[in-house]
């Protein structure tokens, strides 16, 4: 199956057994009968498929982990209550005091706070700048578990050469590698089948494609070995072979921490999902046009969008990314009075801190998601005074680029 055909039939067949329903229904439901105590016994102890409670397993919330796996060509897939509680799962499931965590320096900032936050428990994080296999080997000590980069960054639109970062920890061995693809979504790009072990996704974005409920999935490959003195935490789990993640993230880690996704996001998360195909196909190339038209208008002092030849990424974007540049693209414009002026006189582009929407979005980085972070990690991240970030919607085309023309030139 390809891509669209996927979305809609792979690992899915709504409610055939019992209605026909084209979607799964939405169990709003905390918890489940059974008939008998050794039917609920049976299910406790992994015996029997089935549902006892809504924080480890839900039918709607399965329904949307399977079409997630499926997409990404996973063995499994856990959803979580946002992707901030997938990340942090993942860590809680696999790492121990002492452990290291490399990551680009360019990662989502809720992912440079989580790492902040686990050094408290023993847990460093080092950052290289850029994620290749020279500057990883600058910092990847004996201790180092996890490498963990995103394929896209943003806002610098930086993009990974994964198939080349996988290859090289491969070699080293016993760091797993987790790649959050919320930006590129597997329509573009297959992290798993490039290479990724692990690939995260705040779902709250592109796939449920109309920020209408926050979730986060994670989708295991299978392929990692737990080397138990390596990965202690896994000690308990390894007998369930390429399923041990995703048996001790639903088993232990939803069971005893419990930012479990509801059913009725799940549910919208479904809907949105059978889109994705089309919006990121309609996004992408919306994103290309409106970066060439951007890059001919006077006042733009410069635009960075890694479809265009300019683009420091350009090569490696059109070799690991497919169909498609993603919906991301920033211009500066000269001083930040401009960038402000700019962003008030759109009139389709809602002002807004959030990716992925099918509207048009736009910010200003530097006052609002870098508001706090440090200036030299802002000039690091390529976040400037003069900065604006769009995230390009399925709008007609004509439309948004008459409507960025006119707030350009507006005064
Ligand atoms: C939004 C985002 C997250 C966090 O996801 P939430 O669903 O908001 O918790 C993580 N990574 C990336 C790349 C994101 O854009």
């Amino acid at each position: 199956m390809k891509t669209n055909t996927r979305l809609l039939h792979d690992r899915f067949d709504g409610d055939k057994k019992n209605t026909g329903a084209t979607l799964t229904p939405i169990y709003q439901t905390s918890a489940f009968g059974n008939a008998t105590a050794e039917g609920l016994e049976a299910i406790f102890r992994n015996k029997a498929a089935g549902y006892a409670y809504t924080r480890i397993g839900n039918p709607t919330v399965s329904a949307f982990e399977q079409r997630m796996a499926a997409l990404e060509h996973g063995i499994g897939a856990v959803a979580f209550s946002s992707g901030m509680a997938a990340i942090t799962s993942l860590c809680l499931a696999i790492l121990s005091t002492g452990d290291e965590i490399v990551a680009s320096a360019g990662v989502f900032g809720g992912t440079i706070g989580l790492f902040a936050d686990l050094q408290a428990f023993g847990i460093t994080t080092h950052y290289v700048d850029a994620c290749t296999p020279e500057q990883l080997e600058r910092v990847i000590t004996e201790k180092t578990r996890m490498v963990f980069t995103e394929i896209i960054g943003n806002p610098r639109l930086d993009v990974l050469d994964l198939p080349e970062v996988s290859r090289y920890l491969k070699e080293k061995g016993n760091i797993l590698f987790v790649v959050d693809n919320t930006l590129a979504t597997p329509v573009l790009v297959q992290a798993l089948e490039q290479g990724a072990d692990i690939a995260v996704h705040s779902s709250s974005k592109y796939i449920n494609g109309s920020s209408n409920a926050i979730s986060g999935v994670l989708v295991d490959s299978g392929n990692f070995r737990w080397d138990t003195e390596a990965f202690p935490a896994m000690q308990d789990w390894k007998k369930f072979g390429p399923y041990a993640l995703t048996a001790k993230l639903r088993q232990k880690v939803l069971m005893d921490m419990g930012a479990c996704l509801a059913p009725m996001n799940a549910f919208l998360n479904s809907l949105g999902m059978e889109t994705l195909g089309l919006r990121m196909e309609r996004q992408c190339s919306n994103a290309l046009s409106l970066a060439k038209a951007l890059e001919q208008m006077d006042g733009i002092a410069a635009v960075n969008y890694p479809g265009l030849d300019s683009s420091p990424w350009h090569e490696t974007a059109s070799r690991v990314l497919n169909g498609g540049y993603g919906a991301i693209l920033t211009a500066r414009l000269g001083t930040r009075e401009r960038a402000f002026q700019v962003i008030n006189k759109l009139r389709y582009a809602v002002n807004i801190t959030n990716v992925g929407d099918v509207r048009t979005l736009v910010v200003h980085p530097r006052s609002t998601i870098y508001a706090h972070i440090p200036a030299d990690a802002c000039e690091h991240a390529g976040v400037t005074e003069d900065l604006i970030r769009v995230s390009v919607g399925i709008e007609d085309m004509e439309d948004l680029i008459e409507d960025f023309e006119q707030a350009v030139r507006a005064k």
